[in-house]
């Protein structure tokens, strides 16, 4: 993002209207701008017709749109789409969009790599690179949504990057999205998947947004779980069980349980057994992901059979479990694998 310029997408309606009238412009100018940019997703303020030019390049002169240009695009035979994104100075992200019986679903990243680790996950390979603004999250939804031409109607944090690792611009970008007067998606059509960050998930508690709180658990113990997750060292299954009955409590919703299944990993029927143990009882559904194979980082796809198996041992258990179905094959739509940048970044040394 250009240096010193505020991204206009990422703000608030009272935000812009403090801004337009400092600007010594009437404050109902706010509203067309709010409009044009959240509910049609303009890309430059010369595209607002209604302002008069004068104020279009005012506000050229104060602000900025951060740029979100589409550098590739992939479309799967299931009708799974996979975008990447160049930002303003250079750093790619990934998002998704899949067609579901319910409506357009985009999968958004909201961090250029990721410094959590995980040890079968691509986007994380060279660590944490930066943020994104609420403002480049948002022009991510735009942008697909302009390229498919289509509604969206539900939002899922599931790209690259943890979502509760930049807290903040994650809840800005979620409020905006939900906003009537500009992309209207309700709160409930969000989903946001976490690595298990313990106080975040608290803390996101303790907002009240009635979305889905989705966390990638992939392992019935902290033995394997600290194997995979490095955060699971600072903040171990019991703890992170803990905070999602509390979460599951409070919102009277399931939280999803991301599993995904790696051969002789975490598939073997004694873990299936061991998850039964952990979660029953729990208001919670377990999400069976056959693992994306990432050969930089040597992990397999457990078998088709031993992921039924595995769906049948948390069945049996009394575990509500789906497998999902595996979209975009054949596009490198797991987690960053599309953009596999070449460069380096942060990661966090957790425990
Ligand atoms: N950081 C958040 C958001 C990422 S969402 C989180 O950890 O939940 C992306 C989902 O894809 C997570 O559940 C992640 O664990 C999963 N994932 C990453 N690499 C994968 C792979 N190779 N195979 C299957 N799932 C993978």
């Amino acid at each position: 993002m250009q240096q010193g310029m505020p991204d206009l997408l990422g703000f608030s309606l009272e935000e812009l209207t403090g801004a337009v009238v400092a600007l010594g412009q009437p404050g109902y100018r706010a509203k067309q701008i709010f409009h044009w940019l959240q509910a049609r997703g303009a890309r430059s303020f010369d595209e607002m017709t209604e302002l008069p030019r004068a104020l279009r390049e005012c506000l050229r002169e104060h602000y900025q749109l951060a740029p979100c240009e589409m550098a590739d695009k992939r479309v799967s035979p299931d009708g799974t789409v996979k975008f990447l994104f160049r930002l303003g100075d250079g750093e790619t992200v990934e998002s998704v969009w899949m067609r579901y019986s319910y409506g357009n679903t985009i999968c958004v990243s909201c961090q250029a790599g990721c410094r959590m680790g995980c040890a079968f996950c691509a986007s994380g390979l060279h660590g944490l690179r930066r943020n994104l603004s609420a403002g480049e999250i948002l022009a991510q939804c735009h942008a697909v949504r302009r390229e498919m031409g289509q509604p969206l109607s539900h939002i899922v944090l599931m790209g690259m990057g943890e979502p509760l690792d930049n807290y903040e611009n994650v809840l800005r970008f979620l409020r905006l999205a939900s906003c009537p007067e500009g992309l209207c998606i309700g709160q409930r059509r969000f989903s946001l998947s976490t690595c298990g960050l313990v106080p975040q998930i608290e803390r996101l508690r303790g907002e009240n947004l009635g979305l889905t709180l989705s966390v990638s658990l992939h392992a019935p113990n902290d033995v394997i779980r600290s194997r995979l997750m490095p955060v699971n060292r600072r903040w171990p299954i019991a703890e992170l069980l803990a905070v999602c009955k509390r979460y599951a409590e409070g919102s009277s919703r399931r939280v999803s349980f991301e599993y995904a299944l790696f051969r002789d990993v975490n598939d073997s029927a004694a873990c299936a057994r061991e998850l039964v143990q952990r979660l029953r009882g729990m208001l919670c559904h377990v999400n069976l992901i056959p693992g994306n194979p990432v050969p930089e980082r040597g992990f397999c796809r457990s078998t088709p059979e031993t992921v039924r198996r595995f769906a049948f041992l948390l069945g049996k258990g009394g575990v509500h479990a789906t497998v999902r179905r595996s979209l975009g094959c054949g596009i490198d739509a797991a987690c960053g694998q599309l953009r596999n940048s070449r460069l380096g970044g942060e990661h966090i040394e957790f425990g």
